[in-house]
């Protein structure tokens, strides 16, 4: 008796909220049939001459910003240049006789990153992440161990600051041209319409930070624990520092070898006015010009990084230098 009057009251309910469904259905409808029109519209506009005319004009703009958003990939890879071991290659076979499921053992993967270790060891690294990665990766922790990862550390806050620049003078340069381009295009297609003016898509993720892990999984395959140390910026820097204090390096014959850090590139930016040593373009100039950090002797010839070994460059004459002395 129960169920029945339970079904009845449901068909009630369904008959009686009827005219919602439709009301949403409808809504639905006219939304889609909205989106269809505008995309039809965007289409049509991106191929009028005005937009044309609009799109031959920004064409030098938009390849300087390429330029430089190839340059930012360029220096977002300066990690690669670290060589890994190559430990070889082998194939694993579980040969079981019992259907054991062992979930976690399939994680075990080849991945030159990545570290199966103990509990213990695994645990530990949490604690002491630089200490373990140095130790179970075979970074040494030596001067030319230093110079290396201080290069990435320049490279890789050259990028980040580069990406945002570039963001700024993309934005600008479309702005310029908004009093030209029809306000629905310019809001709701923004994306789009960069992408139609020639302009390449900015890659602001941070996928390109390396990233280490220790990963325990048990005996028996059934639980793993995992612990990721990322070097983002903020990391690399410690890890420098920590490099350093190991490497205890008084050798030099200033007698203290400074380090680059997030401090020191700013300040050796400050020193030289943020003007190119090179050309003499500044952020007087251009407010969206990046600038680096480059040494006059550079790291594979035994340049230091000392405050007098160290220059201001734009990204331009950086790269054409760094080609000069490959
Ligand atoms: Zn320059």
């Amino acid at each position: 008796m129960g169920t029945i009057i339970g079904i009845i009251l449901i068909i009630a309910l369904i008959v009686w909220l009827m005219p919602v469904f439709v009301a949403i259905f409808h809504i639905a409808l006219v939304a889609l049939g909205l989106y269809c029109i505008y995309l039809i519209y965007q289409a049509i506009y991106f191929k009028s001459n005005e937009f044309l005319d609009i799109k031959n004009e920004i064409k030098t703009y938009a390849d300087e910003c390429n330029e430089l958003n190839l340059h930012i990939e360029e220096l977002k890879s300066a990690y690669l240049d670290i060589k890994h071991l190559d430990y070889g290659n082998a194939t694993y076979t579980d040969n079981s006789t019992y259907n054991f499921k062992r979930p976690e053992l399939k994680k075990i993967k080849q991945e030159h990153n990545t570290y199966e270790c103990s509990l213990s060891v695994c645990k530990n690294a949490q604690q002491q992440p630089f200490k373990y990665i140095c130790k179970y990766f075979n970074i040494g922790s030596d001067e030319e161990t230093l110079e290396k990862f201080e290069k990435v550390f320049n490279d890789f806050s050259a990028a980040e600051q580069g990406k945002t620049l570039l963001k700024d003078k993309k934005d600008e340069i479309i702005n310029g041209f908004s009093s030209r381009i029809p306000f629905l295009i310019r809001k709701l297609g923004k994306k789009t319409l960069s992408r139609k003016l020639g302009f390449e898509d900015i890659d602001f993720s941070n996928l390109h930070f390396p990233k280490y892990s220790f990963r325990y999984v048990s005996g028996g395959g059934n639980s793993s624990m995992n612990c990721d140390v990322v070097f983002d910026l903020d990391n690399l820097e410690r890890f420098i520092n920590y490099l350093s204090e190991i490497i205890k390096f008084r050798k030099s014959v200033a007698g203290q070898r400074a380090l680059m850090t997030a401090q020191l590139r700013e300040r050796i930016k400050q020193r030289d006015n943020y003007t190119c040593q090179n050309c003499g373009i500044s952020i007087q100039d251009e407010p969206h010009l990046l600038l680096e950090i480059d040494h006059i002797i550079p790291l594979s010839k035994n340049g230091l990084t000392t405050e007098d070994n160290l220059q201001t460059l734009c990204w331009k004459c950086n790269r054409s230098k760094g080609a000069k002395t490959e």
